[in-house]
């Protein structure tokens, strides 16, 4: 094929500017704007404590506190709930800490009791790590009453509340919580990019006397103490994020506009109506995690039939709508679990009647009887 080369010379007058965009030719974000936020954000958790917010996705903040308060003299108590626990306990041992994992079946939650009995079978345990809820299993943790028992004990308490903040009450300073990590893509509908950890004097104590936390690392939480909280927050350590920042402001604005009890109730009615819709559209689904009080707001977990391999159809439903709110279980899960990301934009009655009609139609097409229109009334019954 003849290619041919066009060489264009634009004509451009001395007052032309470039076509202007949403996204670009932005004015700097000031320290003073971004300390603002930070402070909207710490309004949303009902917290006194420092919040720092951290560029980028929430695993940063996730890994920056471990590293920065763990170290050879830990002995944590990793609580495993789903995916995101494993990982932690990784990056403790990373750090040198002696690790007590207490793991229980992903389609349950963890008991304070249970916490109690780890810490009297290994009362040198000085840190517990906990995931509030988990978007890839679909349960929730009782943090309250686990905070308490942290409390008791006087261990420091690490919390990933990334998938609970929006969809559930997230309470650092009610419940003892020393480092609270949350992002915006979940539940609050808001950006992936950037994320934010409450941080308790206490824990930054810890950090003050870790030696091999990092510093002058963009994984230092250190350094943001150091050279943002303690200077007055006047000076960033580093151009902000600032699109990321700009979509953090307008989702936390929208939550408030709202209302957060308006937003929790939102994702609360979505998992119980996609609970029961799953139950009443038969086939042999079923919600994966048994209890209703262990479900989490945020994401609701189905298990399929045997002879059923849930990423097939997930696969098939996504084929006939890419926009459904879907997803296969990750990893061994893949082929027993189906997700409902009912969150953000999604925890609405149509997001949750289309997911489970496009269920409903893969699972008669094996033959599997089904009832799509008790499923459509038991769903609406939720939003009446
Ligand atoms: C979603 C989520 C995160 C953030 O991880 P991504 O997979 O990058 O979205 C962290 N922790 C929990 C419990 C989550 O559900």
């Amino acid at each position: 094929m003849p290619v041919t080369l066009v060489l264009i010379h634009p004509s451009v007058s001395e007052e032309s500017t470039a076509v202007t965009h949403p996204f670009l030719d932005l004015p700097p974000l000031s320290a003073a704007h971004f300390a603002a936020i930070e402070d909207r954000v710490a309004r949303l958790l009902d917290t006194r404590q420092d919040v720092v917010i951290m560029q980028g996705e929430a695993l940063l903040p996730l890994e920056g506190a471990i590293r920065a308060t763990a170290g050879p003299e830990t002995v944590a108590l990793n609580v495993i709930t789903g995916p995101y626990g494993q990982t932690f306990g990784n990056w403790l041992r990373d750090c040198g800490a002696t690790v007590i994992d207490l793991a229980v079946p992903f389609h349950t939650a963890v008991t304070a009791e249970q916490i109690r009995e780890a810490f009297a079978a290994h009362p040198e345990i000085d840190f517990v790590s906990l995931v509030h809820a988990e978007a890839a299993t679909g349960n929730t943790n009782p943090v309250a009453e686990i905070g308490e028992a942290v409390r008791a004990h006087g261990a420091l308490f690490y919390l990933d509340a990334v998938a609970s903040v929006g969809a559930e009450p997230v309470l650092p300073d009610a419940w003892g919580v020393d480092l609270c990590v949350i992002g915006a893509q979940k539940a609050m509908g808001g950006p992936a990019g950037v994320s934010a950890v409450s941080v308790s004097a206490r824990a930054w104590a810890r950090m003050a006397a870790n030696p091999r936390a990092p510093r002058h690392s963009y994984l230092s939480l250190p350094d943001w103490k150091e050279r943002w909280i303690d200077g007055g927050r006047k000076a960033l350590l580093h151009a902000p994020a600032q699109l990321e920042m700009l979509a953090l402001e307008a989702c936390v604005a929208r939550i408030e506009a709202d209302g957060l009890e308006a937003v929790m109730a939102r994702h609360r009615t979505a998992a119980l109506a996609t609970r029961a819709g799953a139950v009443a559209l038969g086939g042999g689904l079923e919600p994966y995690v048994y209890a209703e009080s262990d479900a989490a707001p945020v994401a609701t977990t189905l298990r399929v039939p045997s002879g059923v391999v849930a990423s097939e159809l997930v696969a098939e439903a996504l084929a006939g709508d890419g926009t459904l709110p879907l997803a296969a279980g990750g990893g061994a899960l893949a082929g027993e679990m189906i997700r409902v990301n009912h969150y953000g934009a999604n925890a609405t009655a149509d997001a949750v009647r289309s997911s489970l009609a496009a269920l409903g139609t893969g699972l008669a097409k094996k033959g599997l009887p089904v009832d799509p229109e008790g499923a459509r009334r038991t769903v609406e019954s939720f939003w009446r």
